[in-house]
């Protein structure tokens, strides 16, 4: 048996339509495109598709303002395709509710783990009571959210109420980039200073505390001027 996803794509620039329309057919994707947001927008609403890829520069309207006319009535994955260098435009479109982001140029195999990867999670997130969502499990690192009890290479390893809040967090989350502005609301609250200082001195300890090399971290990695992205979960894949 093998379900075809549906995958929409959202782009005006015809080259990397074709490039991403032939990756995606290689790969047994079902799909289909638009070359504008309005255009992108109905089709989202009549296709129902598994999942959107989004240029955030179209010619008719602002990206950001497609991702949050789809989260309106919709949690279909959407993963934003940038070409712009600015990290707070990446920012803001994970914010509206984009799952996560690609940057131009990219090759087909970068682009075929994120779908997988937003793919998966949502297929998951309909069965969040499942026994082994209560473990994370990536290389050495396993952590018991049940008994709050983290294990690298089976010695537990301490941490404080805040750095286990930030490192269970970005965990439930696995293979999605948390912004930091997300990551310290659910840590401190919505009323914290957004000045991320504090968030980098907690991340530079949990990293002594479970990554061989801080420097070269395995587990937790930074996405430069955006947030953090933790690998993968093992136990769902
Ligand atoms: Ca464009």
């Amino acid at each position: 048996m093998n379900l075809k996803h549906e995958i929409l794509l959202i782009e005006d620039e015809r080259n990397i339509c074709n490039f991403i329309m032939t990756a995606l057919r290689t790969h047994d994707y079902k799909a289909s495109s638009a070359g504008n947001a309005s255009g992108g927008l109905s089709a989202a609403a009549s296709g129902c598709p598994d999942l959107i890829l989004l240029d955030l520069g179209l010619p008719d309207m602002d990206g950001i303002d497609v991702i949050r006319n789809i989260r309106e009535w919709s949690n279909v994955p959407i993963i934003v395709i940038s070409a712009r260098t600015q990290e707070t435009e990446k920012v803001e479109a994970l914010d509206a509710g984009a799952d996560d982001y690609i940057t131009k140029p990219f090759g087909t195999s970068e682009l075929m783990a994120r779908i997988r990867t937003a793919l998966r999670r949502s297929t998951l997130s309909g069965v969040v009571s499942a026994p082994a969502e209560n473990r994370y499990k990536a290389r050495d690192l396993v952590i018991d959210y049940d008994r709050h009890i983290v294990t690298v290479n089976g010695t537990i390893v301490h941490f404080t109420q805040i750095e286990y809040k930030i490192l269970t967090f970005l965990a439930r989350n696995a293979g999605k980039v948390i912004t930091y502005d997300t990551l310290i609301t659910h840590v401190w609250g919505p009323f914290a200073d957004s000045n991320n200082r504090i968030l980098r001195v907690n991340m530079a300890n949990i990293r002594r505390k479970m990554e061989q090399n801080p420097a070269d971290p395995q587990y937790i990695f930074t996405e430069i001027g955006i947030g953090y992205r933790m690998i993968d979960n093992e136990n769902l894949e």
